[in-house]
């Protein structure tokens, strides 16, 4: 997609040799494996970028059926992870989210919490993230006279409070800040680049949308013990 390629037609291929990969050179990680990560053609490297992803995709199938068996929230959850996956990634790469990558997820996460009786929520949860993070751009804008946030991730933050509703948006948003400082500044360390250089925080809001759904009970239970909520 930030290349400007289809990822319908044509079908894969070497970025290299441009030789169309066939299916058994396609099954995920297992190709690359006996392949040992080389284009059967060119003898180029793959990208580790897709094994990679074809193993985070696979445990996040494995994660959500021991936790949640077949069923709707399966479902549901497992198009919601998919989801962050491929934005995370090409935040990652490109430091650019697309619309089309978060703004459908806004209205599955509707109709998952219309399902489940809990519209509301997801409704409070869609407009208190996304309005949090559009304020944030706004107030960016005025203060540093430049993009502190993109709308892509307004409209992921929106996409995650439709799926986990409100109020554990707000720990999702916590997650981001705390998990994206951390990082950033290991980052500004290890690299000595200046605080300037951009940082995408759409992965560290993708890893706050994870943790609020897999570890729901926990992020509860430390709530009533503060006594914030419940
Ligand atoms: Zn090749």
């Amino acid at each position: 997609m930030p290349i400007g390629r289809s990822i319908v037609k044509p079908g894969s291929f070497c970025p290299q040799c441009k030789k169309p990969i066939k299916w058994y050179e396609n099954i995920p990680i297992v190709s690359f494996l006996l392949l040992k990560g080389k284009c059967s053609e060119c003898k180029k490297p793959i990208s580790i970028h897709y094994p990679l992803v074809e193993l985070l995709t696979g445990l996040i199938f494995l994660v959500l059926f021991l936790k949640f068996d077949i069923g709707m929230e399966f479902f549901f959850y497992l198009f919601f992870f998919c989801s962050l996956i491929v934005i995370s990634g090409i935040d990652l790469l490109h430091q650019e989210i697309f619309d089309i990558t978060a703004i459908p997820g806004i209205f599955i996460g509707l109709i998952f919490q219309l399902l489940n009786g809990n519209i509301k929520v997801g409704l409070i949860g869609l407009f208190f993230g996304g309005g949090l993070i559009l304020l944030i751009r706004v107030i960016g804008k005025l203060v540093y006279k430049k993009e502190v946030m993109g709308l892509g991730d307004v409209y992921l933050t929106a996409m995650i409070g439709a799926f986990v509703g409100f109020p554990f948006i707000l720990v999702t948003i916590f997650c981001a800040a705390l998990t994206g400082s951390i990082m950033g500044i290991l980052y500004i360390v290890s690299t000595k680049q200046g605080r300037e250089s951009p940082i995408p925080f759409g992965p560290f809001l993708s890893i706050g949308g994870v943790v609020v759904i897999l570890f729901h009970n926990q992020v509860v239970e430390t709530f009533a013990l503060l006594g914030v909520f419940l």
